[in-house]
């Protein structure tokens, strides 16, 4: 027994095992009078939740349905479609994607399959990106930190660039583009929804959850959440946690830019960064408990200090 058990260990068959990879449902909440929220569990990528873990959405307007960031997996995908479908008999007509990221956008295949015709839109540096190799790349890891559960998923990149300012309508309901340039990544669109009062902030905004900003710049992100914040509008959408007022947007504002802040000054007083960590740390109390941050807070003061050392030479 205890050499089929090793063999099983050794041939990675424990992974292979699970078969049932189907996504339960998770209630979609309406948010506001045209945009239902499927609000994903703040971890990481793990089998037992399959890779669900972003906010897909879905606005239902008077002709037809338009989803943002329909999640991780084909499976997800098909769990967003139940969840419209318990709404409306509308079509999907468009998706739009906040950034390269996989957690967000590889659910495309789902929508795709029920919906040919639908566009598939995102900020031109998230196609060519996703063309250039993040696509596999995140095919790779979506399945390696899942034990296997989206293996059934193919990568549907966006095909329709879109353009900062950009207004599109669709049945009455106004979407309009906000690209940055470099903010959690070099790729994010935030999509706001101009009758409701509401914008989508990707992973731009994460609300009660820390994000990775390995792709991102500190001083591109706060712009970037300055810019949603100035619109002074009713509901933020968070790339992961809740979705509710300004608050959604400020309070990541803020650890932002106490990181950055810290980083920066202690570049001006000849600081190492694990100094600046140790100095910072009783000051991120409000954040302390937010998943990721035991993970994250570390390497984002290392960043920030890059970022700044950087700065300081412009
Ligand atoms: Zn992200």
């Amino acid at each position: 027994m205890r050499r089929i058990l090793a063999t099983l260990v050794l041939c990675g068959c424990w992974a292979a095992a699970p078969a049932d990879t189907m996504v339960p449902d998770h209630p979609a909440e309406q948010v506001s009078d045209h945009v239902y929220v499927i609000h994903g569990p703040t971890e990481y990528p793990t089998p037992e939740n399959r890779g669900f873990i972003n906010n897909p959405a879905f606005v239902v307007t008077a002709d037809a349905v338009v989803v943002l960031d329909p999640g991780s997996s084909v499976h997800i995908g098909e769990m967003v479609l139940r969840q419209i479908a318990r709404v409306t008999d509308k079509p999907v007509s468009h998706v739009f994607i906040t950034h390269v990221h996989g957690d967000h956008w590889l659910g495309n295949q789902a929508i795709q399959d029920a919906y040919p015709e639908a566009e598939i839109l995102a900020h031109p540096e998230m196609i060519r990106r996703a063309h250039a190799g993040e696509a596999d790349a995140w095919l790779a890891l979506m399945s390696r930190l899942t034990g296997g559960a989206t293996d059934a998923t193919e990568a549907v990149v966006p095909a329709v660039e879109l353009v900062d300012g950009q207004e599109l309508t669709v049945g009455g309901i106004t979407f309009r583009v906000h690209l940055t340039e470099h903010a959690h990544t070099k790729t994010d669109a935030m999509i706001e929804v101009v009758e409701d009062g509401l914008i989508a902030l990707g992973d731009n905004g994460l609300y009660g959850r820390i994000a990775r900003m390995d792709d991102g710049s500190f001083r591109g992100n706060i712009a970037a959440l300055e810019r949603a914040l100035s619109l002074e509008l009713d509901h933020y959408l968070p790339g992961h946690g809740r979705t509710a007022g300004p608050e959604a947007a400020s309070e990541y504002l803020e650890y932002l830019r106490r990181v950055y802040a810290a980083a920066a000054a202690g570049i001006e007083e000849g600081m190492q960064y694990y100094e600046v960590k140790e100095v910072l740390r009783p000051r991120m109390a409000a954040w302390a408990d937010w998943p990721g941050f035991e993970e994250e807070f570390g390497r984002h003061v290392s960043l920030a200090s890059l970022e700044a050392e950087q700065a300081a030479f412009e």
